[in-house]
């Protein structure tokens, strides 16, 4: 399910937003700031941001423009309020992504939604992810995995867990994070599930799968992956 993020400080704007967003088939998150707009940008999953521009603590302006300072790339699109025509110039140079003027009717909202999250899936044209760990060739983007030119099989469950592991290369990942992560809070799943799995993927990687080098156990907090 697509997530989108109201930042939005009128009661009555989120009420209205969120019924009609999910009843499309969104999954709605606010926050009625903008300091914490920043914050839940930068710490959770979205796929578009619906950002008022006049907020409390830090204007949507501000927001857009430090979010993507940091390299975020969710579209944007700001709610301005009528007669602010600069805001929009303003706010399309600071990298959003668009603009609905208040007030705003659901069907425009919804259809500007659905360009805007269309173009920045066809901006980013299928990146090959390709990595070499090990002895082996992984190509995240297909699921395949060669060793000296052999196909190595590998469950969706295993190329999840090394690619999550090698997007944060040489970096301590918790068993906590993976559980999150990979198997986003299926029942029966216990830290001891991806231990075995960091198993499999060390038969497949390492050299000698019981003196790791590449799938480092960091005591007490989970693994790390060196390249
Ligand atoms: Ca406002």
């Amino acid at each position: 399910m697509q997530r989108i993020l109201v930042v939005e400080d009128e009661p009555s704007m989120r009420i209205g937003l969120k019924d009609n967003l999910e009843f499309e088939g969104y999954e709605v998150e606010f926050a009625d700031d903008g300091e914490s707009g920043y914050k839940n940008i930068m710490t959770q999953k979205f796929d578009l941001i619906l950002l008022d521009v006049m907020l409390p603590k830090m204007n949507g302006f501000d927001v857009c423009r430090k979010v993507r300072a940091e390299g975020v790339k969710i579209p944007i699109i700001l709610l301005t309020a009528k007669g602010e025509e600069i805001d929009k110039v303003l706010g399309l140079e600071l990298g959003a992504d668009d603009y609905v003027t208040k007030p705003f009717g659901l069907r425009e909202l919804l259809a500007r939604i659905k360009a805007v999250m269309r173009r920045s899936t066809e901006s980013q044209p299928d990146q090959i992810e390709e990595a070499e760990i090990g002895s082996l060739i992984v190509n995240f983007s297909n699921y395949s995995a060669f060793n000296n030119g052999n196909e190595i099989a590998m469950s969706h469950k295993e190329f999840e867990l090394l690619h999550f592991l090698w997007k944060n290369k040489n970096k301590a990942v918790s068993r906590d994070d993976l559980l999150k992560e990979i198997w986003n809070q299926e029942v029966f799943t216990t830290t001891r599930t991806i231990d075995n799995f960091i198993v499999k993927l060390r038969q497949k990687i390492e050299e000698d799968p019981n003196k790791p080098k590449i799938i480092l156990t960091v005591h007490g907090v989970g693994y790390k992956l060196i390249l």
